[in-house]
């Protein structure tokens, strides 16, 4: 049997932080491809914008599950500070420290040992096909990985039925929560403007700061729904209000509000600018607005797919995972516009962090989770 935890170490030993790789792709094609799956390797853009991806399926027909997950890591840090180095993965105590044990090396080996295990004891899927999805550019800017790997995929004909995010998705225990959406975001700003001029003659000079205060506490205070099944209220956060006026006697000719909108399924981004607009332009005439959304909202509506994943983590772990579309992006929101996605995936409680790890245990029976995902779902 391939050994997670062997995998997970070869992985973490490769220093791959993003959108660098170090051989952490080649490593996991090469045990891939000894499974019998045949790999593509898919490296998009140019120079230092270049980011090393990796497809590899096993079978040719449907249902096929597929599984998305990437191999670069956020930066160490004070490496001095990492009780082993983080890119040195020792285990102490059951548990397996390194960069990317958790988010998400120890995830990806999770899915390719128990994907290979699967293959091992059933062969090649007859009926049905596997597949891996890795990318090299989730913790960096996202436009050359998962994104564009979507694009070849479906040009070439290797859309899934159904799709898993093995992202750390779980707070405290393996179990507690699979995530079956996630909220947009939509980065704004607005300027107020007015008209310049000097505090002692105001008749001649157009104040935009009281209107400036008053389309902040308008866009604070708007309720933009309640939240309903799976989501939360829609969110508004200022983040930011400037002037940069360093003078104590000339009136301002603009300011700026920044804020973000954490926003549910109820909304899309053209909603909300409109709505946005509708706010702003009731309380000033003169204004701009612009806005960047970073990520739409979307929900696999709970059903057969995230049943048959609900299912085999309570038979792993005992415990029914909580639907829910807590937390920040992840490339679920590329892959929705293909395919029902969920996340399920390590505990995310140390990601990011120094001496970042994983429990031993918790990766063989993520192991164990992910092949009985694929158990139940090509018996189907
Ligand atoms: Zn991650």
């Amino acid at each position: 049997m391939n050994d997670v935890i062997k995998i997970t170490q070869d992985l973490i030993r490769c220093p791959s932080v993003t959108p660098k790789d170090e051989g952490a792709q080649e490593l996991l094609a090469a045990l891939l491809s000894d499974a019998g799956f045949e790999c593509h390797h898919l490296p998009f853009g140019e120079g230092e914008e270049r980011v090393p991806n990796l497809f590899a399926r096993i079978g040719a027909s449907g249902p096929h599950i597929c599984y998305a997950g990437h191999t670069d890591v956020v930066p160490p840090g004070d490496e001095s500070k990492w009780t082993y180095g983080p890119f040195n993965p020792e285990i102490k105590d059951g548990i397996l420290y390194g960069r990317g044990a958790s988010d998400m090396k120890g995830s990806v080996a999770a899915f390719a040992a128990g994907a290979i295990a699967h293959v091992n004891k059933n062969g090649a899927p007859e009926n049905g096909s596997i597949s891996l999805l890795i990318t090299g550019d989730e913790e960096g800017v996202a436009i050359n990985g998962t994104a564009k790997v979507l694009e070849w995929m479906d040009e070439n004909g290797h859309i899934p039925d159904v799709s898993i995010v093995g992202e750390p998705s779980n707070p405290d225990q393996l179990g507690d929560e699979l995530k079956i959406g996630r909220r947009g975001s939509l980065t704004c700003v607005v300027e107020v403007r007015g008209r310049q001029g000097h505090v002692a003659y105001p008749e001649r000079a157009d104040n935009p700061m009281p209107r400036l205060a008053r389309v902040a506490a308008a866009l604070s205070d708007y309720e933009f729904d309640t939240g309903n099944a799976y989501f939360p209220p829609t969110n508004l956060e200022i983040t930011s209000i400037d002037v940069g006026n360093p003078t104590e006697n000339v009136i301002p000719n603009a300011g700026t509000i920044h804020f973000n909108i954490r926003f549910n399924d109820i909304w899309d981004s053209d909603g909300l600018v409109a709505k946005l607009h509708e706010i702003i332009a009731g309380l000033s005439d003169d204004y701009q607005l612009d806005t960047r959304c970073g990520a739409v909202s979307f929900l696999t509506q709970p059903g057969a797919w995230s049943d048959v994943v609900s299912s085999a983590v309570e038979e792993i772990t005992g415990r029914k995972p909580e639907l829910s579309t807590k937390g920040g992006t992840s490339d679920a929101r590329f892959i929705q516009a293909y395919s029902p996605v969920v996340e399920f995936g390590p505990i995310n409680n140390s990601i990011h962090q120094i001496d970042e790890h994983a429990k031993v245990e918790d990766l063989e029976n993520l192991t164990v989770i992910y092949e009985r995902i694929i158990e139940l779902y090509l018996a189907q």
